[in-house]
């Protein structure tokens, strides 16, 4: 449902210069590609957003939240109603030293993976080498349970405090969380906003700590399009031993170009927008890879990346 002119008056007057309207989403994505967000905000705290989620529900509009859009790809039409945007004003990240060993981070949802990634490697803290190099926010990693072949948010994660559906505010532990490969229970449920989460790292050696980051990141470089506008696997890696990747290298799809979109040459299982792409078309080649993997190997591959908007 599109906003109607009392609402977008509301709108208007409630965020200011923190909301903008018909903005076209492209410029908030990795992907660089899709149509505009009705409304697009960034909440000044928590109660912004309590207020914002109560009275959409009033006026039956939809919400979305985005974190960096690192895993996105938003259809050509866009996002109806209010996408939210946590990553200008809750932000924050609190370190608190708890033992000899341990520290406990307080990190709001619209943090950046890469800041808390600095944040190890200058205290020398361990436990954060499976994100190093993960674009996006601490709110999309928890909600995606993001991670690579080194474990992922599941291993740090203590408690996150979320707005549900309703705006109440809410505490959840880990042992109330389902996890999985790249799957949180948040995905089954009515969406929740992640707005805070307690992380525990563990003390090392600062020198070896950042040995090993230069030797991840660079090995990150070497197999990922890192610069390319993608918004990383674009498939879940199956069961059994052949991961997505390979399969779709086997395929013989490794930098297939179909419109604007292509299947990157360094890594089969990124598709990139190499030349305007719409979503359509990165879409297309996402299905022609889908089936064609299907048709060879008779294994259906899933999306990791989230499909959203109309
Ligand atoms: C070059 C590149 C490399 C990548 N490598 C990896 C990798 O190694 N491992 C990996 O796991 N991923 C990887 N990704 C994908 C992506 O960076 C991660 O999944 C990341 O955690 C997504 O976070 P985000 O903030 O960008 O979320 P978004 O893309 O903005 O959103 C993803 C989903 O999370 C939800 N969400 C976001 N914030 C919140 C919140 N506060 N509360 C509730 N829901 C929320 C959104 O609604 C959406 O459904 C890569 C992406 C790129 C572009």
């Amino acid at each position: 449902m599109s906003l109607t002119p009392q609402y977008k008056k509301w709108l208007k007057a409630k965020f200011k210069n923190r909301i903008l309207f018909d903005e076209p989403i492209s410029l908030h994505t990795s992907f660089k590609t899709g149509g505009n967000a009705d409304a697009y905000i960034y909440p000044k705290n928590t109660q912004e957003i309590v207020v914002l989620i109560k009275s959409a529900k009033k006026n039956n509009i939809p919400f979305f939240i985005k974190g960096g859009g690192t895993n996105l790809l938003v259809k050509d039409k866009g996002i109806r109603g209010v996408t939210i945007d946590l990553q200008k004003h809750l932000n924050k990240i609190l370190i608190e030293k708890n033992s000899p060993q341990k520290v406990n981070i307080a990190a709001m949802a619209g943090a950046k993976i890469a800041t808390l990634t600095r944040i190890a490697l200058k205290y020398g803290l361990q436990g954060f080498e499976f994100a190093y190099g993960i674009p996006g926010t601490i709110g999309g990693a928890i909600y995606g349970n993001a991670g690579t072949k080194l474990g992922a948010v599941e291993n740090i994660l203590n408690n996150v405090d979320i707005i549900d559906q309703n705006g109440k505010m809410k505490k959840i532990e880990k042992k109330q969380i389902d996890f999985s490969y790249r799957k949180t229970s948040f995905q089954e449920h009515k969406q929740p906003i992640i707005i805070k989460s307690s992380l525990s790292l563990s003390i090392g050696e600062p020198n070896k700590v950042k040995k090993n980051a230069k030797q991840i990141i660079k090995d990150r470089k070497k197999n990922q399009p890192s610069t390319e506008y993608c918004a990383g696997c674009f498939f879940k890696n199956p069961a059994g031993k052949k991961s997505a990747g390979a399969l779709i290298e086997l395929a013989g799809l490794k930098g297939k170009i179909l419109q604007g979109a292509a299947v990157s040459e360094k890594h089969a299982n990124f598709i990139i927008n190499r030349s305007n792409a719409t979503a359509q078309q990165i879409l297309n080649l996402a299905e022609l890879v889908k089936n064609r993997v299907k048709e060879i190997f008779s294994i259906e591959l899933q999306f990791e990346v989230k499909i959203v908007g109309e």
